[in-house]
């Protein structure tokens, strides 16, 4: 596995202030061109995550960690058609009101056979968790394993957040506001490069 991590640090208002680690890398295999590090500086995080339902956890996980200021956990798939890739993301607060978020590629294996290739497309009728790659088709009450879509994986979807993954979702802000003890902020200085 080549890829290993990135590292994006974001104010309250989500502006990306840094990018490090294989973010390029990271971007161009997901296919996300306009992602690559020196066009995502200073826009808002928020520009590069697509469905509103994502976007309002993902807002809610960075608040949750900036008024608290304590480390939130969570792991997620972001897969690629030929591969499945499990993340752990750890959001840490920084000094100033700014966060540190971290993808660390903690799993990877090869889908047998590949899925198609999909797009993100806001009038799409079928749908992808954006947090465990799992399909809720066009018409489907139940998400359905990507595991077991291979070849009928659509090939134009919105995204959202199926059931279970918003209880992880609730569980990891949980978590932020239960845990006892305090992280110290990440000094500037100690990132990694
Ligand atoms: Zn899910």
């Amino acid at each position: 596995m080549k890829f290993q991590q990135v590292y994006a640090v974001v104010d309250s208002e989500y502006r990306v202030l840094w990018v490090g680690g294989e973010w390029d890398e990271f971007a161009l295999s997901g296919g996300a061109n306009g992602a690559i590090s020196n066009k995502v500086l200073s826009t808002s995080v928020m520009s590069q995550i697509a469905g509103e339902d994502t976007r309002a956890a993902t807002a809610r996980m960075i608040d949750a960690v900036l008024k608290h200021r304590r480390t939130l956990r969570l792991e997620y798939r972001c897969d690629s058609p030929g591969m499945a890739r499990k993340f752990l993301m750890t959001i840490q607060p920084m000094k100033e009101g700014r966060a540190l978020m971290v993808h660390d590629l903690r799993d990877a294996w090869h889908f047998s056979p590949p899925l198609n290739r999909w797009h993100y497309d806001s009038a799409a009728r079928d749908t992808k968790c954006s947090f465990c790659g799992n399909v809720r088709f066009d018409g489907d009450s139940d998400w359905t394993r990507c595991e077991e879509i291979g070849e009928r994986h659509p090939t134009h979807v919105t995204y959202d957040i199926c059931q279970p993954c918003l209880l992880a979702v609730d569980r990891a802000v949980e978590e932020v506001l239960d845990a006892t003890d305090t992280v110290a902020p990440v000094e500037a200085a100690k990132l990694p490069r």
